[in-house]
């Protein structure tokens, strides 16, 4: 059983969008399963409407979920967990206040030392505990043979220095679980089997594991963790540089296609360049991601765009708002995104701004346009008819023609236009 889990605090990351497709086409390969997990418990963060938001983005991209979970439901678990955990002597309540814990997390700085939690709170007695009035966060103990690392699916062998482990809380003060708590617990009561996340999860690993652990649960838990994606200039691509929001990519015009391609493409060696989702399932396999960082290429997103424009069928670039699809096809020679393709289909058949210097040659070739019985099947045989009928050549007639036609002083081959358009050409150039 696969899973995506993403908190509803922001626009979709496309790193996120990546693990979710990677998830997504494993679990349709061992067909294990698929549930998608919104990660809700962050209240001050969590943003109203977003998870439909990402279950909407998900849907355009085609991943479809078996289950879908809101891990703020599963609270009475996480909370019964910790007092199992608290009963077995597993987990320990800790009462340091905030004022204590901050002043040892300055000590530390000032001495130059990585803050770890002392165990100030891990052997008090009973009568400590139960006379206690203070709020109290419960605490995992580190069992002293604990293992800290796994076998990562991408990176092979990830070990951990145990001194940077110390007993971390899995329940807060106002009785809610922690990240790793809730996640490692929801994991285990879902049936997760293979978790692929983002390389920023690979420290949590090792506590997610050591929670399950303690816990009794045997199920072993895969996980491989994807590397970062940097931007152009090799940095770590922030919230918030645009193209790293799914929403920003697909409002620009990137069709979902080639956005799930180029995310695959990413650090992967892959039999072909081009592909969709369903061939990816095909051959798509974890041992071929890189281990190191990708860059992230928006004209390599552009080329990808294009070529998935060009082998959409007819029905699909309706969808996508394009009415004549051999016209958005022909137009990706010149450009990439959905609404410039379409600003230049809507100059065709739109009403024409010519200037001056070409409006008379203009009015002239509309005229022996409107003339024609029935349009040459080639351009060579219409364009000698025409010149022919206005005696018009060389500039004086191919630029007012083109500006009658297409609204623009430059652009792609007339000749090709032409066949594209020579059905609807009457009504082109009455506009
Ligand atoms: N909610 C976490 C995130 O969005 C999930 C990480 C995970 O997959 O465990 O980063």
């Amino acid at each position: 059983m696969y899973r995506f889990a993403p908190s509803p605090t922001g626009d979709m990351h496309i790193g996120n969008l990546r693990a979710a497709l990677i998830n997504y086409l494993c679990s349709l390969q061992d067909k294990s399963g698929f549930v998608l997990r919104i990660e809700d418990t962050d209240k001050e963060r969590n943003i109203e409407g977003k998870d439909a938001e990402i279950m909407a983005i998900l849907s355009e991209f085609g991943v479809k979920w078996q289950t879908l979970y809101y891990q703020s439901k599963n609270l009475k678990f996480h909370q019964e967990f910790a007092h199992k955990l608290l009963s077995e002597g597993k987990a320990f309540l800790c009462f340091c206040d905030e004022e204590t814990l901050a002043a040892k997390k300055q000590k530390a700085k000032d001495e130059n030392k990585p803050y770890r939690y002392d165990g100030a709170c891990e052997n008090l007695s009973s009568e400590e505990v139960f006379n206690n009035p203070r709020p109290a966060v419960v605490r995992l103990k580190i069992p002293k043979d604990a293992d800290f690392s796994f076998v990562d699916g991408i990176k092979g062998k990830v070990e951990f220095e145990p001194s940077n482990f110390d007993s971390f809380v899995l329940l807060r003060a106002d009785k809610t679980p922690t990240y790793n708590f809730a996640c490692a617990i929801d994991d285990m009561l879902e049936g997760v089997t293979c978790v692929i996340r983002g390389e920023d999860h690979v420290s949590n690993t090792p506590r997610q594991n050591l929670i399950r652990s303690a816990l009794g649960y045997t199920q072993e838990i895969k996980y491989a963790h994807l590397p970062i994606i940097l931007n152009k200039a090799g940095q770590k691509m922030s919230k918030r540089e645009n193209s790293s929001s799914v929403k920003w990519l697909l409002e620009a015009g990137y069709t979902p296609e080639a956005i799930a391609n180029y995310l695959l493409l990413l650090g992967n060696k892959t039999p072909r360049e081009i592909f969709s989702l369903d061939e990816a399932k095909e051959w798509f396999s974890l041992d071929k991601l890189s281990k190191s960082p990708a860059k992230f290429d928006e004209d390599k997103l552009a080329q990808i765009n294009r070529e998935h424009i060009k082998r959409a069928s007819d029905e699909r670039l309706k969808e996508l708002g394009i009415s004549k699809p051999a016209l958005a096809r022909f137009y990706t020679q010149e450009s990439s995104l959905i609404p410039e393709i379409k600003k230049k289909i809507s100059a065709i058949y739109s009403k024409k701004d010519i200037p001056d210097e070409w409006r008379e040659n203009a009015g002239i070739l509309k005229k022996a346009i409107l003339e024609f019985q029935t349009f040459p099947e080639t351009f060579k045989e219409f364009q000698s008819e025409l010149m022919a009928k206005t005696a018009l050549k060389g500039k004086s007639f191919f630029m007012p023609l083109r500006l009658l036609l297409t609204g623009a002083q430059h652009g792609p081959e007339l000749s090709e236009l032409y066949t594209l358009i020579k059905d609807d050409l009457r009504e082109i150039v009455s506009l």
